[in-house]
């Protein structure tokens, strides 16, 4: 690992040490279907939707009873809810018949499921299974790109530079580190240079450094 790397990782574990999901959930199961909704929405929305739909039906056979219509009308306020709420329903009842009610424990398990992406596997993998994985989402592929911490045009190749130049250790840890970055200072519109701890080791205000 090179020295700017090094120091970026650093300052950003000092920054955010102990930083965890925003998202609510009880069982591994929740956070499954928290992440599901949280695509194309904010943590903060999804909180909101699930406080209530979770109260009601907090299983995969609980949820796996109730009808599409009535699905929607508690998730509606989420971004492609109807999408979602097919998914969701489908999803639930393979956990509830196949699993008993718990997620998988496998990667290629969890991409199976209708509605599961590689970087919803990887956020459940890792925080409910403690699997090291590096979760790209909108913030983590924003920000690892500006810093130089990646240089790619897609998620898939961001996540396996990322897994070159971060520690094996520390995946799971400095996907949380990118998603607050990227939601305090490295905003998507008006990243705030001038107060970010990075700036001088950060590619974006200095076109000279590479990976
Ligand atoms: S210096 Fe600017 S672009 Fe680089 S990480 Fe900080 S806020 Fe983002």
């Amino acid at each position: 690992m090179n020295q700017r790397i090094r120091k970026i990782l650093l300052i950003l574990e000092d920054l955010y040490a102990g930083s965890e999901t925003a998202l609510i959930y009880d069982s591994p199961f929740q956070l499954l279907i928290a992440t599901m909704l949280a695509a194309q929405s904010t943590d903060k929305r999804v909180n909101i939707v699930t406080q209530i739909l979770f109260k009601d039906y907090s299983t995969a056979a609980e949820i796996s009873r109730i009808s599409v219509s009535q699905l929607e009308e508690y998730i509606r306020t989420v971004g492609l809810y109807k999408s979602k709420a097919k998914n969701i329903l489908l999803t639930s009842k393979i956990i509830a018949e196949k699993y008993n009610g718990d997620i998988p424990a496998t990667r290629s398990e969890l991409m199976e499921l209708p509605g599961v992406g590689r970087k919803t596997a990887n956020v459940v993998l890792s925080i409910a299974r403690k699997v090291p994985a590096i979760a790209v989402d909108t913030h983590v592929f924003r920000v690892s790109n500006r810093l130089g911490l990646a240089n790619a045009a897609n998620v898939e190749k961001t996540e396996e530079q990322l897994m070159k130049v971060i520690p094996k250790k520390k995946w799971s840890e400095a996907h949380h580190w990118l998603i607050w970055h990227g939601r305090k200072i490295c905003k998507a519109r008006n990243p705030d240079c001038k107060h970010c701890p990075l700036v001088q080791y950060c590619a974006y205000t200095n076109k000279n450094l590479t990976l």
